[in-house]
């Protein structure tokens, strides 16, 4: 045997002995981890399942893996429909999941290898898509109006903050038209309150007297109204959609890695936390698994998890073992989606362009859609006649026994007006206290909550994203501090309600 041969020999034989020792090590390593992923899935698994990244491979799967789809003219497994691992994973990619990723992406030097995993890119039943759009800086808590503020702010930039390449993102059509709530004479004094905060807070919102709000709207009927707050600027109503496919295209040219799957399983592991003298054992969350359209189911493990799946958060807080009754870890996380109507109405005598989204004592709210006499309009169910949410279909009995009456009981003209379309869509209800839970969970605390906006997510998407980078970047709020949204409320049983719901 000549010199060459002898080293192919034993480069040949060190290479077997590398992969059988990685094989063994491997093995051993993904024994526990991936008989535990099987039990977790279930026997009724019948998808084909590409394990996440780490030890659950050994070499000989990799490289088969790799090889395998070049003979069979696909393509290698390194552009696999959700990736194997990543730093962070979104779990939602309406409007909440998309300013995170935003946010992650571009201001912290692409630090982060962020991944977003939405199951519908269509956005058929995303509360963002179907929601009113509106936006208002007249809420009864300082950190709600701060973010709602934050939104104005960051709309006015828009194409500054989104163009991609130097080109314009799709218009957002900010309607500045301001919100007006009306009171009854005993709901005043609490309007004031609210009005007096709101300006503390930097808000432009005005109370006006029933006389003055006979001048400026002449088309109400001020019976039993006393006063109305109304917010002359930044308040108003835009388009959803068009944000969440701007911040989109934004986060693609970022490297945010956009993945359409849906999360159907939240893998754990059991770590031992040193707390004072003595380690407790904690959970901690290490993957998801994802069926994927083609058939297979992926796993992918990161560091972090963001749960930014809007009226389903809780069904996935509980995937990932919230609230399964270990002490610390007792509570579910509450928010469960809640159907509301929205409906279209044609009236050609209807208030013109200075109405604004109006907000009635009755709970009915309205506002222009477009020119013309279109208008939207709908209102929440008491707690006791809330719908069935098992699909989207529409009430109209709704409209005509309660919407209707009281719409034209606010605005005579209304009576004259034709129903012509409605849809339905679920709020992201947090049954507690109706108000944004963020930050991490404190058992699980690789999961952190975007969730629970309870119908006013659209007008604080932006400024939950910008507080989830801050709290992963800095380990702190820095622009608006939102501790007190935190999840230990409802452990501490200080809950922080909103007055201001429509
Ligand atoms: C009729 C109506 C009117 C509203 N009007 C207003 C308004 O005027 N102003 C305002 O501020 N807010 C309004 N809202 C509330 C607002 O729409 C929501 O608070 C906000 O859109 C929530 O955004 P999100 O991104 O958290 O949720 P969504 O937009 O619902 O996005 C969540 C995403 O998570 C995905 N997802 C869920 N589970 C999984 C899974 N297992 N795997 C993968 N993906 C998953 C879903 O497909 C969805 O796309 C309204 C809501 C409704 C229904």
């Amino acid at each position: 045997m000549n010199h060459c041969m002898r080293r192919r020999v034993s480069l040949k034989r060190l290479h077997s002995q590398l992969t059988l020792f990685t094989r063994r090590l491997c093995d051993k390593a993904s024994e526990n981890q991936t008989s535990k992923q099987k039990n977790e899935i279930g026997e009724q698994q019948e998808r084909e399942y590409i394990p996440p990244g780490g030890e659950a491979r050994n070499v000989t799967d990799i490289l088969l893996e790799d090889i395998k789809p070049i003979f069979q003219r696909q393509s290698s497994t390194t552009e696999l429909p959700i990736p194997r691992h990543t730093d962070i994973v979104i779990m939602g990619g309406g409007l909440v999941g998309a300013a995170v990723a935003y946010f992650l992406s571009s201001q912290s030097s692409k630090l982060y290898n962020v991944t977003v995993i939405e199951r519908d890119y269509s956005y058929t039943r995303a509360s963002s898509m179907l929601s009113c759009g509106g936006i208002r800086h007249q809420f009864s808590i300082p950190e709600n109006v701060q973010m709602s503020m934050f939104t104005s702010d960051f709309l006015k930039h828009y194409k500054e903050h989104l163009s991609v390449y130097d080109q314009d993102p799709p218009e957002v059509c900010f309607h500045h038209q301001g919100y007006l709530f009306l009171a009854p004479g005993d709901r005043v004094e609490f309007l004031e309150s609210c009005v007096k905060m709101q300006r503390e807070n930097g808000a432009k919102t005005v109370l006006l007297s029933k006389s003055q709000l006979a001048e400026k709207y002449p088309w109400l009927n001020l019976d039993g109204i006393e006063a109305g707050s109304l917010g002359t600027s930044g308040e108003g109503w835009f388009d959803p959609w068009q944000l969440v496919h701007s911040l989109k295209a934004k986060n693609i040219t970022n490297n945010v890695n956009y993945c359409e799957g849906n999360i159907v399983n939240i893998r754990q592991e059991v770590i031992q936390v040193p707390l004072e003298d003595e380690t407790t054992p904690r959970t901690r969350i290490v993957g998801v698994d994802v069926d994927h359209k083609n058939g297979k189911r992926y796993g992918c493990n990161a560091s972090l998890f963001v749960n930014c799946s809007g009226p389903w958060a809780g069904e996935i807080a509980t995937m990932a073992g919230v609230g399964t009754g270990e002490v610390g870890n007792e509570l579910p996380l509450p928010v469960e989606p809640r159907k509301r109507y929205v409906y279209t109405i044609h009236c050609p005598d209807g208030p013109m362009l200075d109405a604004p989204f109006l907000v009635d004592t009755s709970g009915v709210y309205f506002r222009r859609e477009g020119l013309g006499g279109h208008y939207i309009c709908g209102a929440s169910p008491t707690e006791d006649s809330e719908p069935d949410v098992n699909d989207l279909s529409v009430d109209y009995g709704f409209f005509t026994d309660f919407v209707w009456p009281a719409l034209a009981h606010r605005v005579p003209a209304f009576n004259n007006s034709k129903l012509k379309a409605a849809w339905a869509g679920y709020y992201d209800y947090n049954t507690v206290d109706q108000n944004l839970i963020i930050g991490p969970h404190p058992y699980h605390t690789n999961l952190i909550f975007a969730n629970g906006m309870s119908g006013h997510g659209v007008q604080q998407a932006l400024a939950i994203g910008r507080g989830i980078y801050e709290l992963i970047y800095y380990d702190e709020y820095k622009t608006i501090d939102l501790t007190r949204f935190q999840f230990e409320r409802f452990i501490n049983e200080t809950p922080i309600r909103e007055y201001a719901i429509v």
